[in-house]
């Protein structure tokens, strides 16, 4: 049988990975020799051997690759035989020049791993800070590239002898895994009052209805005995935190049933190595402290994602609220000193750790939608993960995303990189890791913009660096680039009918939009139809007061009783348009419907009206209110006031709320399927028939994935 040697190469996330150990395992065991290492490229091997036996190589080389392997290209090509007598891990190169492999993102304790945490014979039994190659810190402890030990917050701790051992091993599951450690050599975990057994120490706090401030993998956690009425109100009080729910972390798929309905689709996202926050339907009599999410009949539920989280809730033997380490809109806190001073008066007790923490990464949210995930917050797990864009990026470019819910997009070749969820962009803390973050993708993946795109909103903070930058800019318009960021999220390119219903957007108007049917391709669009405009009596308060929009929408009797002080002024305002800009937003009308219900005349975080107007909404109901949609020259106007009417003559004849409420929603519905039938005869170039609808799958659909949309509408400008 003839030997045959063939050169191979494979790209993609495939460093830090355990992708060398994986090749040469597998060349050894099929008895080839030759080479595999590491270039900046991603991997390079060559294997020598019989040919049958070269062939199963490449065929098991995709198959089985380690799971944190993401291959995006496999390239093979023949070369001469060398006779080699052996294989081996070659030697890597001093690294030079354009860095092109990627580094992975942060991910769940495998489960060989959770098999020595639980080992009373092994060397790592219950030791916190467990991991492997197939697992563990990365994102968050990365400083700098290439992706080594040296440069990453494991800096300080040198590895013993065994541990060294293993990493050197090319057998070893620890081979070249740098956040490798020990109980011996790596981080250790400490409760602020010196106890000998902080693990168990801290769950017995949590036991007696305490507040603990946990240190974790992007930030600092507090954790609460879920079940624990009064701790968890405790929490809500501190935190400053009225209405927004917070998160349970479950200790394993049986415990999240008992709380909320799993179906397929949430479990494999709840069991992902991303172990994203999966919003669930609460099951009825859920054992969980009213505090943890009021008025809601979702639960966010995720599953330990961290050794320490995994013994934490082992020893505790039930959930734990864990939410955020923050006052209330401020970003999470990871710094160890300012984790002391901002949630000292909200934690009774902190358990921390020595392993530093380089970039601030929240848990990431996700739901199950028609059996496909959906992310509502891209960040923790899945970042820095690279996003393939079939149209590319022809120059590199950094988009700077919105101002609420912000992330920004560094891009390049076939790859946009959007960022971890910065937050809201009108804190200092905020903008500094915005700002910072950015540099530090610049780093992370050798991208240096020659374009910058950004939001049209000229106070937008995203929109003033764009525009200090030395930098060619490109203003996309918000709504343009939600659509645009679900074609790149599909691997589309329209042109379609974008539909997207939000809060706020800077309009090219000037105007406030955000109930918009565009005909859109990425590179433009046209603004084919629109929500009918209506004031917004005193601009930003009209969004914190839901009244204000049912106000100035219907002059509803009944909400003038409960407004009865301010009443004649805001109608006034809105009658002469003083401080009253005008707005097409489908947030206002959905806040004018909550308000009308009773639902809500006053808001404590962004959306709560329109959340708590779809948890009023019965499921059983099928009823729909109609609206009429006008055309005539220019954009259609759909006219959100008839279902107001409608909402208002169903309260009157005593029909029950949450009727109300579903009817209203499915009045929407029918209102988006009116607009877009009447759009397709306006869009010649639509297929003649019948729609495919396109929703956001990878990318969030809210303003988390707006950096996206600018990314890619400026890559085809430019
Ligand atoms: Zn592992
Ligand atoms: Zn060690």
């Amino acid at each position: 049988m003839s030997t045959v040697r063939t050169a191979v190469r494979v790209e993609g996330v495939v460093q830090g990975v355990g992708f060398r150990p994986f090749v040469y395992a597998l060349a050894t065991g099929l008895g080839l020799t030759g080479l595999v290492g590491n270039d900046l490229d991603g991997v390079f091997a060559e294997v020598e051997g019989p040919a049958a036996a070269v062939s199963e190589f490449l065929r098991r080389l995709e198959r089985d690759a380690p799971p944190l392997a993401r291959i995006e290209r496999v390239s093979t090509r023949a070369i001469t035989p060398v006779s080699s007598p052996e294989f081996v891990i070659a030697a890597s190169e001093a690294q030079t020049g354009l860095r092109r492999t990627l580094v992975s993102a942060d991910t769940a304790t495998c489960a060989d791993c959770l098999r020595e945490l639980a080992d009373p014979a092994d060397r790592r039994h219950e030791y916190p800070f467990i991991n492997c190659t197939n697992c563990g810190p990365r994102f968050t402890i990365v400083r700098d590239v290439p992706y080594d030990r040296p440069l990453t917050t494991m800096a300080p701790f040198a590895m013993c002898e065994r541990c060294a051992a293993e990493y050197h091993d090319p057998a070893d599951r620890r081979f070249h895994a740098q956040p490798t450690c020990c109980p011996a050599c790596g981080p250790r975990l400490a409760l602020d009052d010196g106890s000998e057994d902080p693990l168990h120490a801290a769950a017995e706090l949590l036991r007696h209805g305490r507040i603990l401030a946990v240190k974790g993998l992007g930030g600092y956690h507090l954790a609460a005995d879920a079940a624990c009425e009064q701790a968890v109100a405790t929490l809500r009080q501190r935190k400053h935190r009225e209405d927004k729910p917070f998160a349970v972390m479950a200790a394993d798929l049986a415990a999240a049933a008992d709380l909320a309905e799993v179906d397929a689709a949430a479990a494999a996202l709840l069991t992902s190595p991303a172990r994203p926050i999966v919003l669930l339907p609460r099951r009825p009599g859920a054992a969980v402290a009213h505090a943890t999410a009021p008025a809601n009949r979702q639960l966010g539920i995720m599953l330990p994602y961290t050794p320490l989280h995994h013994l934490l809730l082992a020893a505790l033997a039930r959930p734990m609220v864990l939410t955020s380490g923050n006052v209330s809109d401020e970003p999470i806190v990871y710094r160890d000193g300012e984790a002391r001073d901002t949630l000292k008066g909200i934690a009774d007790a902190f358990l921390t750790h020595d392993r530093a923490i380089h970039v601030r990464t929240d848990d990431s949210v996700a739901r199950s939608f028609r059996g496909r995930p959906m992310l509502l917050r891209r960040s923790r797990g899945y970042v820095p993960g690279p996003l393939a864009v079939p149209t590319g990026f022809p120059r590199p470019l950094l988009a700077c995303g919105a101002e609420l819910k912000n992330t920004f997009c560094l891009a390049r070749g076939g790859h946009a990189f959007v960022s971890q969820h910065i937050g809201d962009l009108e804190n200092a803390e905020t903008l500094r890791s915005f700002t910072e973050g950015i540099e530090h993708f610049r780093r992370l993946f050798d991208i240096d913009p020659e374009v910058v795109a950004h939001d049209l909103h000229p106070e937008y903070l995203s929109t003033k660096y764009a525009l200090e930058l030395d930098l060619p800019a490109e203003g996309v318009q918000h709504h343009h680039a939600h659509i645009a960021s679900c074609l790149a999220d599909n691997g589309e390119q329209g042109p379609v009918i974008g539909v997207a219903f939000d809060g706020t957007g800077y309009g090219t108007d000037g105007t406030i939009w955000g109930g918009e049917f565009l005909a859109a391709g990425l590179t433009a669009f046209e603004r084919g139809g629109h929500l009918a405009p209506v004031p917004m009596p005193g601009g930003a308060a009209a969004i914190r007061q839901p009244w204000r929009m049912a106000a100035a929408y219907t002059g509803d009797a009944e909400v003038a009783r409960r407004h009865q002080d301010h009443w004649s002024a805001v109608i006034a305002m809105a009658a002469k348009g003083i401080n009253s800009p005008l707005t097409s937003s489908a947030g206002r009308l959905f806040d004018a419907a909550a308000a009308l219900l009773g639902v809500r005349d006053a808001i404590n975080y962004e959306g709560q009206a329109a959340v708590e107007l779809e948890q009023l909404a019965d499921p059983g109901e099928a009823g729909e209110y109609p609206a009429a949609v006008e055309a005539g020259e220019g954009p259609f106007q759909a006219r959100g006031a008839d279902l107001l009417y409608a909402v208002i003559e169903d309260r009157t004849g005593r029909v029950p709320a949450p009727v109300i409420a579903a009817r209203f929603h499915h009045g929407v519905a029918a209102l988006i399927e009116n607009g877009c039938l009447l759009l397709r005869a306006t869009v010649t170039r639509l297929e003649a028939r019948g729609f495919r609808v396109l929703v956001h799958s990878r990318v969030p659909c809210n303003d988390g994935g707006i950096s996206l949309g600018q990314a890619v509408v400026a890559a085809t400008r430019s």
